[in-house]
């Protein structure tokens, strides 16, 4: 039998799970002691571990991320027919989340440098599109109330805070942080997950640290921590006679999520430094391609969550660069697509973000797994090379 090509005896994927800590000893902890559902010490443990680690006062463990952000926008206010300023360039959670609520995402387009939400343009909506009526802030356009802004942490990069937080201040804004990419990264020095009013993290299979599936909800303010926690508890008022006091959601962590997850925090450093040496290898080995290499600002520390070129020749050329890695079985991804030409949120208000559209376009996401080896990597920079030395002599421009 015709032995396969070499590169396709081993997949290189874009970012699975390194379960090498002490995974096994704490889920052998729950087996042997019974405590495998919804309650049970590791549930008490990751959230107070998770909590010190952003240094927040609270943490409430969820089932996942989505869950997470639903209830924040509860705790924070958000109601039906409400409006929420939402990134457009970011995965469609955080926007589904708002509509969960019954209330509606307004889109905010990206900044060109680091694919994040642009101050400018939270800023220029407050100012240009609302007006403050009866202690409410209001879009003039819809007539709706503006109830939170969430930004979104994406790719392991923080979002100019800053600017954004001043202008939220003056308008009496909540803001609600989507750290889910981004555990780990900080602004000026600041953990995300504790630059807001609230915020969400993820530990989804594809994120930096994973239960398998789950999530959790950071804040300071003990009331909001109070009322997320009895929300995702089925809102029990009595537990022993059943009364409920609202209408909740069983949106817990079981224990066995939990002891994943507080062998996989303890391994968190470790994760993130590789994270960095892996953006390090892949900046200085496509440096000379004339592809757009991934940076951070200089007020962040960016954890890379997942290492993301960028095409000159834009959305023919970073999807030819992915078929063609897909064929010699290196996964790669394109960014989302922008939420405002989004069909699930076509009933939104229409909004421009030509900025979201142009790096949607143009980007891709290349294999960056913690357990990457160099190897691997550097079969991944062949093959992007490869392709870009193909490109040429066709009509998909790659680099410059
Ligand atoms: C992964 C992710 C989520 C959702 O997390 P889940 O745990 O998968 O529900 C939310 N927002 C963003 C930006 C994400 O990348």
């Amino acid at each position: 039998m015709p032995s396969e090509p070499a590169e396709r005896k081993s997949a290189i994927r874009l970012s699975v799970p390194e379960l090498r800590g002490r995974e096994w000893a704490y889920l052998k902890e729950c087996l042997d002691s019974t405590w495998v559902s919804s309650v049970g010490p590791f549930v008490d443990r990751f959230e107070r571990d998770v909590a010190t680690y952003v240094g927040a006062r609270h943490g409430i463990a969820t089932v996942n991320g989505t869950a997470a952000l639903h209830v924040a926008l509860l705790v924070a206010g958000v109601r039906r027919d409400d409006e929420v300023l939402v990134p457009a360039l970011t995965f469609i959670a955080p926007a589904n989340a708002v509509r969960y609520v019954g209330a509606w995402p307004v889109f905010v387009d990206a900044e060109p440098d680091y694919f994040q939400m642009d101050p400018a343009g939270v800023e220029q909506f407050l100012v240009e599109g609302c007006e403050q009526r009866g202690g409410a802030v209001v879009n003039r356009a819809s007539g709706r109330r503006v109830a939170a802004v969430v930004v979104v942490h994406l790719l392991g990069h923080p979002v100019n805070m800053g600017p954004i937080l001043d202008v939220t201040r003056r308008y009496g804004l909540p803001v609600i942080e989507d750290a889910t990419e981004s555990i780990g990264a900080r602004y000026q020095g600041e953990m995300v997950g504790h630059l807001g009013d609230i915020a969400c993290f993820s530990f989804n299979g594809n994120k930096t640290i994973t239960t398998g599936g789950g999530g959790m909800i950071l804040t300071d303010r003990d009331e909001w921590a109070g009322r997320a926690k009895y929300l995702t508890t089925q809102a029990k008022d009595d537990p022993v006679e059943y009364v409920h006091g609202a209408i909740g959601f069983n949106y817990r962590l079981t224990n066995i999520q939990a002891a994943l997850g507080c062998a996989q925090l303890e391994m968190l450093p470790d994760f993130l430094e590789e994270k960095r040496r892996i953006a390090q290898r892949y900046g200085e080995a496509l440096r000379d391609t004339g592809l757009r290499t991934m940076s951070q600002a200089p007020w962040a520390h960016s954890t890379f969550w997942l290492y993301t070129i960028r095409f000159s020749g834009g959305r023919q050329a970073s999807r030819g660069a992915m078929r063609f890695l897909a064929d010699r079985s290196i996964q790669a991804r394109p960014l989302w697509q922008p939420l405002h030409l989004s069909p699930a949120h076509a009933e939104s208000q229409p909004r421009s973000c030509p900025i979201a559209e142009a790096l949607s376009a143009e980007s891709l996401s290349l294999p960056s797994s913690v357990g990457l080896t160099m190897e691997q990597q550097e079969r991944v920079v062949d093959e992007v090379r490869a392709w870009l030395s193909h490109a040429m002599g066709t009509a998909d421009v790659g680099g410059s």
